[in-house]
């Protein structure tokens, strides 16, 4: 049997993203802490996605929400980038964009509602592209 510490001041249950990042902030705030897990580390949701990081999608139609949840996002991105540096490891982090495709008209309607809603929020990087473009945007 491996010796464990009889006591900890935090103990994180649960060793995916979450908690994993969790004790990662706390050790690096020089907090005293251990991670239990019933499983293997990140054997969970963390270890079987579908590794997308996306800055907003199209489930808010909220704009005040969507403001908010984009500098959020904008921020986690730059630490993921930051993670590489920091840990010296490379976890294959690319940023390439993604298309979402719409079949009917209704689709369309909705989807614009929504591009108009994340520019007012501040996202400029999204744009709705009609067949030629989306065919001549690709590489
Ligand atoms: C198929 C799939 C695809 C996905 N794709 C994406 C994606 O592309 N992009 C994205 O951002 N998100 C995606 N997600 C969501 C993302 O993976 C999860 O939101 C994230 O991993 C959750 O992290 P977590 O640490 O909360 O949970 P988990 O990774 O599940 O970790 C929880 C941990 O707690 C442990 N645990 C549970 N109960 C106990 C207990 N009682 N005692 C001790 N330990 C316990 C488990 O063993 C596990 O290790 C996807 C999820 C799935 C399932």
């Amino acid at each position: 049997m491996e010796d464990y510490p009889e006591s900890a001041e935090f103990i994180v249950i649960g060793c995916g993203i979450i908690g994993a990042s969790t004790a990662y902030h706390l050790s690096k705030a020089n907090k005293d802490v251990i991670v239990l897990d019933a499983n293997e580390v990140v054997s969970q949701a963390s270890g079987r996605n579908g590794g997308m990081v996306v800055q907003l999608d199209a489930r808010d139609i909220n704009a005040g929400v969507l403001k908010a949840k984009l500098s959020f996002a904008r921020k986690a991105i730059e630490e993921l980038k930051n993670f590489q540096k920091e840990l010296d490891a490379d976890f294959e982090f690319e940023q390439n964009g993604s298309l979402d495709f719409i079949f009917d008209k209704e689709e369309l309607e909705s989807l614009k509602k929504f591009v108009d809603i994340q520019h007012s929020s501040g996202d400029d990087e999204i744009q709705l592209l009609n067949q030629e473009d989306t065919i001549s945007s690709m590489p």
